[in-house]
């Protein structure tokens, strides 16, 4: 392992167009399921059923043609290039833990009906409303649900306040927003704010390092802190087998609704409201993340979307704010803001009155003291690191990072 990355070795097949991408990546369990490979394919010859993972060729390729595997976050991530080009240098020793940043705070929507639409702080709802009236964004992917199997995750091209606050919290399961990508630029949008998982931020990366012209049109990526997002089958298990309703009969899920810190919560048709706990015994997270995550998350090193312009997440260590959520009944948002554009962004979000901040770490609470507690930490840079090694013993794939 090298001392910063780790640099395993990947394949190179030899082969071209899908069959390349196919062989590198989803053959081999590395599908990150972002949807990238859909947004760039030039003769739009790839799909990916609504909340699956693995996309397939459905038109004709143009086999001299690999921009699908190129931009690929799944068996190869040139990460001292991504980062040169990103934040004009590497990280340092010191930026291990969080990738390189700016500065970090915590904070929430100063719009009392953002912060209960959010999840935590409704802090990347405010700053999608603020770049969307503020003219810095002509409009945002964003992750809502179908309207013909409202448990399923679908991306969505929000340009309102009201689309965005419809379309707040998260979603714990595959979104593929990165086939949202070329609808947007098809639409005519050319300042797109994307909030994106670690790896979808890696295949917008990727776009620009390539210089596609599709990348020019990305505005913003916001991306979110991630443990691992999770096949549907957890979704469906959860519904049917453990809150009893059959998936004919929902009318509306959410992975965290109700109050903070929320609820796994369906919604039937008749009206009932069932309800699985987040944190208890076998409740919500447990249940999701131990048993459905994506394969590719197990070899996943990035938990803070270390190469976003603004990295927003829970602050789950900070049992001040914790416990002050819980009273309000709506949570606070970390933030790391990371590129210049990014901070520029945050800061006119605080000075427009979107957001309310405050510093990262008090006296009490030391930022690297309570977000070792964030449960995406330890599988990100600890457990899959171990994983990482043991399937190199194997020979199994994982991704060249170098
Ligand atoms: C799969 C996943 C794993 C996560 N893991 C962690 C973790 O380990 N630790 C942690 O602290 N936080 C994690 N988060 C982040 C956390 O759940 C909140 O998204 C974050 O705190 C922002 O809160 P907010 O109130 O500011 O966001 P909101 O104002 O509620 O806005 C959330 C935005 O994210 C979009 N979104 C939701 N789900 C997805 C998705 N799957 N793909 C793309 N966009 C999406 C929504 O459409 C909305 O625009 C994870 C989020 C996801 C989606």
């Amino acid at each position: 392992m090298s001392d910063k990355y780790w640099v395993p070795s990947g394949v190179r097949t030899g082969l071209t167009g899908f069959q390349k991408h196919a062989a590198e990546n989803i053959n081999r369990g590395l599908c990150a399921a972002c949807g990238a490979c859909v947004s760039v394919c030039p003769t739009k010859a790839i799909a990916i059923k609504l909340a699956e993972p693995d996309p397939e060729l459905v038109g004709k390729c143009i086999p001299e043609c690999t921009l699908c595997s190129k931009v690929c976050p799944g068996s190869y991530i040139p990460l001292t290039k991504l980062e040169e080009m990103v934040f004009g240098r590497v990280r340092s020793e010191d930026e291990r833990m969080f990738g390189i940043y700016r500065e970090a705070y915590c904070g929430y929507a100063a719009d009392s009906d953002i912060h209960k639409a959010g999840v935590a702080g409704g802090m990347v709802t405010a700053l999608l409303a603020y770049g969307l009236e503020s003219g810095k964004l002509d409009c945002a992917i964003v992750a809502g649900w179908d309207e013909k199997e409202p448990w399923k995750v679908k991306p969505k091209i929000a340009t309102t306040r009201e689309e965005l606050m419809a379309t707040a919290r998260s979603k714990y399961s595959i979104s593929q927003s990165l086939t949202a990508l070329r609808d947007a630029v098809d639409r005519g949008f050319k300042k797109i704010g994307v909030v994106a998982l670690p790896c979808y931020v890696i295949a917008l990366r990727k776009m620009q390092l390539h210089k596609l012209k599709i990348a020019d049109k990305v505005g913003l990526i916001i991306g979110l802190y991630c443990l691992a997002h999770t096949y549907i089958e957890g979704t469906e298990y959860a519904i049917r087998d453990r809150l009893h309703v059959k998936l004919e009969d929902v009318k509306e899920y959410a992975f965290r609704g109700g109050d903070y810190p929320g609820y796994l919560e369906v919604r039937t048709k008749t009206g009932d409201l069932k309800k699985m706990d987040l944190m208890a015994l076998w409740g919500m997270a447990p249940t999701m993340f131990i048993g459905f995550p994506v394969e590719r998350c197990h070899v996943c090193l990035d938990h803070l979307a270390e190469l976003a312009d603004i990295s927003p997440g829970d602050v789950w260590g900070r049992m001040d704010l914790m416990a002050e959520g819980k009273k309000e009944k709506a949570g606070y948002t970390g933030a790391f803001l990371r590129t210049e554009k990014g901070e520029e962004f945050f800061n006119g979000a605080v000075e427009a009155n979107y957001l309310k901040t405050m510093p990262v770490s008090t006296p009490e609470y030391k930022l690297e003291d309570y977000y070792v507690i964030n449960p995406g930490f330890f599988k990100k840079k600890v457990a899959n690191v171990a994983r990482i090694r043991y399937r190199m013993k194997y020979g199994w794939p994982v991704p060249k990072i170098e």
